[in-house]
């Protein structure tokens, strides 16, 4: 039998143990693997690209487990009412090659890249940073807006989204959280309004073309970006001069498939960028002064899921919730005689005895 997360599973944990200790956790656990980032198999993701959208596999292995996550991304969705983001995963043995659990990744998705979001900051945003714009208000944006706050510290939020009512949404949800009741929620006219005064800027939008979020004049010498929402060819949220104005340093998870998929796919091949690995591996030094602009450019990277299933694996056990289990794999009293052990009539007439 393989063990089995599913989301109302992943909706018991978060409430036991609330998702801010859940983000801040898992941004330790995440940390710990960039740490040993040479120990990890690494390519970049398979994608199959439609009008659409986009179907992608995203596997990783440090030769103990290995893990993969099947993830999607179609901006379209919401107007049907159906997800942009949906995503499942699995964490296997690399000994015997089984699967050991299958787990829903849709929510775990947004804890992860929160906890990633977040964690990056800590990094490569000013000590200061106390307000941030956050742009796109839709699945992701509470996640963030926790991970930031927990990790961070905000002061105020400002908020904004081409569609009012996702912002209301996002307002609603946080005002009813106690960790936001001492934060300023500004609702923004525009981009360019929420990012006035900011010190740090996430987008986090949906939309399969180069989009134009952030734009130089709204970038300020100081600020830290987090651009989350362009994480496909043809997917970008900043525009490309924000990347060549002076003392802009960017930070990327894994380079080769950043160079795909991240802002840096508008830049020419030699663009300077630094791996977050090198960053936490004290090798870099990212912030030299008050005045650099920093850009985590997110697209997400295997090596976070990987970290995030090993975590909810870990966290069932600490929280005494039973893990479920599912008949992925033939238990078989001879390994040799599949066709005996599942279909053949022996075992059939087992199951009947057994079930009978
Ligand atoms: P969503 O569709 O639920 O929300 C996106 C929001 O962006 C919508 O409310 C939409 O109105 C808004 N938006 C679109 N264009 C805008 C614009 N020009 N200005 C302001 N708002 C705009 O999607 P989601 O699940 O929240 O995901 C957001 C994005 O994050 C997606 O592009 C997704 O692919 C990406 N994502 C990235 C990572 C990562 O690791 N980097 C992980 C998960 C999701």
């Amino acid at each position: 039998m393989v063990d089995y997360i599913g989301v109302v599973d992943v909706a018991r944990l978060i409430a036991a143990v609330g998702p801010g200790e859940f983000i801040a956790r898992l941004a330790d656990e995440i940390l710990a693997d960039y740490r040993r980032w040479g120990d990890f198999e690494k390519s970049a993701r398979l994608a199959s690209h439609s009008a659409v959208g986009v179907i992608e596999l995203m596997p990783t292995s440090d030769g103990r487990l290995f893990s993969f996550k099947y993830v999607n991304g179609h901006p379209k969705n919401t107007a049907a009412g159906l997800l942009t983001v949906t995503a499942f995963g699995v964490l296997a043995d690399v000994a015997t090659g089984y699967p050991l659990l299958l787990s829903e990744l849709t929510v775990t998705t947004a804890l992860r890249t929160a906890a990633m979001s977040a964690l990056a900051a800590r990094w490569l945003a000013r000590a200061d940073s106390r307000v941030m714009a956050l742009i796109g208000n839709g699945a992701q944006s509470e996640f963030q807006a926790i991970g930031f706050q927990r990790m961070l510290g905000l002061r105020e939020l400002r908020l904004f989204d081409l569609d009012p009512a996702a912002t209301a949404k996002l307002e609603r949800n946080l005002r009813a959280l106690p960790e936001f009741q001492g934060v300023r929620l500004t609702r923004a006219a525009s981009a360019a309004e929420a990012c006035r005064g900011a010190d740090i800027v996430t987008t986090v939008t949906a939309d399969k073309r180069n989009a134009v979020i952030l734009t130089p004049p709204m970038v300020k010498p100081g600020m830290h970006l987090n651009a989350v929402g362009g994480d496909c060819p043809g997917k970008t949220e900043l525009h490309a001069d924000v990347l060549r104005m002076p003392d802009t340093r960017v930070v990327v998870e894994y380079e080769p498939q950043s160079r795909i998929e991240g802002e840096i796919q508008q830049m020419e091949p030699d663009y300077p960028v630094t791996e977050f690995a090198a960053v936490v591996g004290g090798a870099a030094p990212l912030r030299t002064g008050g005045r650099d602009i920093t850009i985590f450019d997110s697209v997400g990277f295997a090596l976070e899921d990987y970290s995030a299933l090993r975590f909810l694996y870990a966290l069932l056990d600490e929280n005494h919730i039973e893990r479920r289990k599912i008949d992925l794999v033939p238990a078989l009293l001879d390994p040799k005689d599949l066709f005996g052990g599942t279909i053949g009539a022996g075992a059939q007439s087992r199951r009947w005895r057994k079930s009978a």
